[in-house]
C-alpha cells in the first residue's frame, strides 16, 4: 500500500533502529527484533461469480510473540505488499507493548479490492485465507482482527471457516466479531475513541479547552468516523474531512467553517469510508479534489488513513496554528518528514500509541469471548480509556523527561517491554 520508492517495512526499521541505538540495545536482540520471526506468504484461489477462477496473494506475518499470542488485523487492499504486512507487523508488537496487554504482533493481508468483489467472492476469499493458515492460527497462537477495509462481516466467516477445519467453537480465534456473536461491545468505536482518549490527554496536558479547538481529519473509516463524533461530543469542532471516492478515483475534502457532523457524515458514508457528495453537498459542505485536509488552520491533525500521507510533498503545507498531530492510520508519516516534525514542536501521539485503542478492545474481546462471559458497554470503554489514558501519561512523561520525541520515547517503552520478555524466555 505505498506509491513510488516508500517503503513502509525500512520506515519501521529505521524507526527501530533509532532507538535501539539511543537505549544501547545488545546486537543479538536487535537482530531478531528488527525483523519478523515468521512469514506465511500464499496463494488463494477464489471461484468467481461468472464462474471462472481467479487466485489471490495472502499474508500472514508474525513479528514477534515473546509477550503473548500474536495479534493484529487482517487488511484487503489492492496495493498490498510483503513489505507493508512486514512493517504493520512490528507496529502491533510495539502497538500491544506500549499499552501493555499481553499480546504479540501480526499482520495479514490479500492484494484484492473488495469494492469490485461480490459478498460471495468476498466471503470464499475469507475462507481461503484461513483454510492455508488454519494449523498455524489460534486462539493462544495468533489471533486476526478487522483492519482497512475488512470489517466483522469478514471476522465471522473467517471463524466459521476455522471452526469447521477444528471442529468446535473457538470464539477466541478472532476479534472485531459481530456483537451477539462473541463480539465485544465498543469493539468497533475502540480505536477512534482511543485516539480521541490521546488528544483529550494531549490538551489537558497543554492547558487547551478542547471546546477551543478544531481539527482536520484525513479518511473517513472506522477509525475516523468514532474519532469525529467522540471528539464532537466533547466539544471539539471538526472543520474539514477527506475521503477516497471509488466513482471518481480521486481524494476528495470537505470542509465546514462551523464544524462537521460526525455522526450526520457517517450516516452518509459507505462501507469503504467514501461520503456520498451529493448528500454532503446538500449539509453544507465545501467540498474540493485533493487532499486539502493537510492545509487547514486547525489545531490538531489527524491522519486516520493509511500509510505515507504526510511526506516532503505536503509536510511544509502544515499550518502554523497545528499544535498536535494524533496519528490515527498506521505509519501515516514517512522518515524524512518525520524529521521535520521532529523539530517542528509539534507534538505528535505517534500511531502504535494513538491507535491502539482498537487493539486493546480486541485483547477485552479475546478474554470475554475465551470466558464465553460478556461485558456491558460502559465496563468495556472505561476500561479502554483507563489503558490508553495510562499508556499516554507514560509515554508523555518520559518524553518530557527526557526530553525526546513522543515517538522515540513510546518506542522506548515498547522495545525495553519487548526485549525484556526475549531475554526472559531465553532467546537471546
Ligand atoms: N487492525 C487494528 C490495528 O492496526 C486492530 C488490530 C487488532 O485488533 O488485533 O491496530
Amino acid at each position: 500500500m505505498n506509491n513510488n520508492s516508500y517503503n513502509p517495512y525500512l520506515n519501521a526499521q529505521a524507526q527501530f533502529d533509532r532507538v535501539a541505538e539511543m537505549i544501547g540495545l545488545d546486537e543479538a536482540t536487535r537482530e531478531l527484533l528488527r525483523q519478523p520471526m515468521k512469514e506465511y506468504h500464499f496463494t488463494i484461489p477464489v471461484r468467481m461469480d461468472d464462474g471462472s477462477n481467479k487466485i489471490f496473494n495472502g499474508y500472514r506475518i508474525q513479528h514477534n510473540d515473546a509477550r503473548g499470542p500474536a495479534k493484529g488485523g487482517i487488511r484487503f487492499h489492492p496495493q498490498e505488499t510483503v513489505d507493508t504486512v512486514r512493517a504493520l507487523s512490528m507496529w502491533m508488537t510495539w502497538k500491544c507493548a506500549v499499552v501493555d496487554i499481553p499480546l504479540g504482533g501480526a499482520k495479514g493481508g490479500i492484494v484484492c479490492d473488495p469494492r469490485n468483489l461480490s459478498d460471495g467472492e468476498q466471503e470464499r476469499l475469507c475462507r481461503g485465507w484461513v483454510r492455508k493458515l488454519a494449523k498455524d492460527m489460534g486462539p493462544f497462537i495468533d489471533v486476526p482482527a478487522p483492519d482497512v477495509m475488512t470489517n466483522a462481516k469478514h471476522m465471522l466467516w473467517m471463524l466459521d471457516e476455522f471452526e469447521a477445519i477444528h471442529g468446535g467453537r473457538f470464539p477466541g480465534f478472532i476479534t472485531g466479531k459481530p456483537v451477539g456473536m462473541g463480539g465485544s461491545l465498543g469493539r468497533t468505536e475502540a480505536t477512534g475513541y482511543g485516539l480521541i482518549y490521546t488528544v483529550r490527554e494531549a490538551l489537558r496536558e497543554q492547558g487547551i479547552k478542547i471546546e477551543n479547538t478544531s481539527a482536520s481529519i484525513q479518511g473517513f473509516g472506522n477509525v475516523a468516523q468514532y474519532a469525529a463524533q467522540l471528539y464532537q461530543e466533547l466539544g471539539g469542532h471538526v472543520v474539514s474531512v477527506c475521503c477516497w471516492d471509488n466513482e471518481d478515483k480521486t481524494v476528495y475534502s470537505f470542509h465546514k467553517a462551523e464544524g462537521l457532523d460526525g455522526k450526520i457524515l457517517s450516516e452518509m458514508t459507505d462501507a469503504f469510508g467514501s461520503i456520498d457528495k451529493d448528500k454532503a453537498r446538500d449539509l453544507g459542505c465545501n467540498m474540493q479534489a485533493g487532499d486539502a485536509w493537510i492545509e487547514q488552520d486547525v489545531d490538531i491533525l489527524m491522519p486516520c488513513a493509511i500509510e505515507n500521507q504526510i511526506t516532503m510533498r505536503n509536510v511544509g503545507k502544515i499550518s502554523k496554528q497545528v499544535k498536535i498531530i494524533a496519528e490515527g492510520a498506521n505509519g501515516p508519516v514517512n522518515t524524512e518528514a518525520d524529521e521535520i516534525i521532529r523539530n517542528s514542536g509539534i507534538f505528535v501521539i505517534p500511531d502504535f500509541l494513538a491507535n491502539a485503542g482498537g487493539v486493546t478492545c480486541s485483547y477485552f474481546e479475546q478474554v470475554q469471548s475465551n470466558n464465553n462471559y460478556y461485558w456491558e458497554k460502559e465496563d468495556v470503554l472505561q476500561k479502554l480509556d483507563a489503558k490508553m489514558t495510562s499508556a499516554f501519561k507514560a509515554v508523555s512523561e518520559l518524553s518530557g523527561k527526557n526530553n525526546i520525541y513522543m515517538r522515540d520515547a513510546a518506542y522506548v517503552i515498547s522495545i525495553n517491554r519487548v526485549a525484556q520478555a526475549v531475554k526472559m524466555r531465553g532467546w537471546v
